[in-house]
């Protein structure tokens, strides 16, 4: 397995929208298998394909604990099929807006559909952290960043933070 590079704002891979994966081969499966270690290398809870620069609709998850055993999630073609009404706020954070953080307000549970490395059809019901994290990747595969669901305003602050934080390491 080797280590991505992870793309950072304001890379324009980071707002194309992604296509289908096709057949799942071997390539496909070990591009998983390294977006899962340049996750893990990232300390990061998720990491979407647009994000390593493939503009395929695969991600892979893995929101374990610190003291769990890793559970390591591959999930290709996911599509949301069902979203409550009932909404929460959730303080989100992404490995390609590094450093910062902000509340997003999103649908509280959803039903989304996906296949799993094998090819396997899964459907799953998710509440809590982990509709947070599904729903953040997915946006991934359209485009979409956790800082467009903030006010204009907001996101123009957080990617100057981003911007002055990456002159100051330069320096
Ligand atoms: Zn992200």
């Amino acid at each position: 397995m080797s280590v991505l590079k992870i793309l950072e704002v304001p890379n324009s891979l980071l707002k194309k929208k992604s296509e289908p994966v096709g057949s799942i081969d071997e390539a496909l499966i070990k591009t998983l298998d390294d977006m899962l270690e340049t996750m893990y290398q990232a300390n990061g809870v998720g990491l979407a394909a647009p994000q390593v620069g493939i503009l395929k609709r695969m991600l892979v998850i893995d929101a374990s604990g610190k003291d769990e055993e890793p559970n390591p999630i591959f999930v290709i073609n996911p599509k949301i099929t069902k979203k409550s009404e009932e909404m929460q706020e959730c303080e989100e954070g992404c490995l390609s807006v590094p450093n910062q953080y902000a509340k997003v307000v999103r649908p509280a549970a959803i039903t989304v559909e996906y296949q799993d490395k094998t090819g396997k059809k899964v459907v799953a019901d998710l509440d809590g952290f982990m509709a947070v994290v599904f729903q953040h990747e997915i946006d991934h595969l359209d485009g979409v960043l956790y800082i467009d669901h903030l006010s204009a305003l907001k996101r123009k602050m957080l990617l100057k933070k981003v911007e002055k934080e990456r002159k100051e390491s330069a320096e």
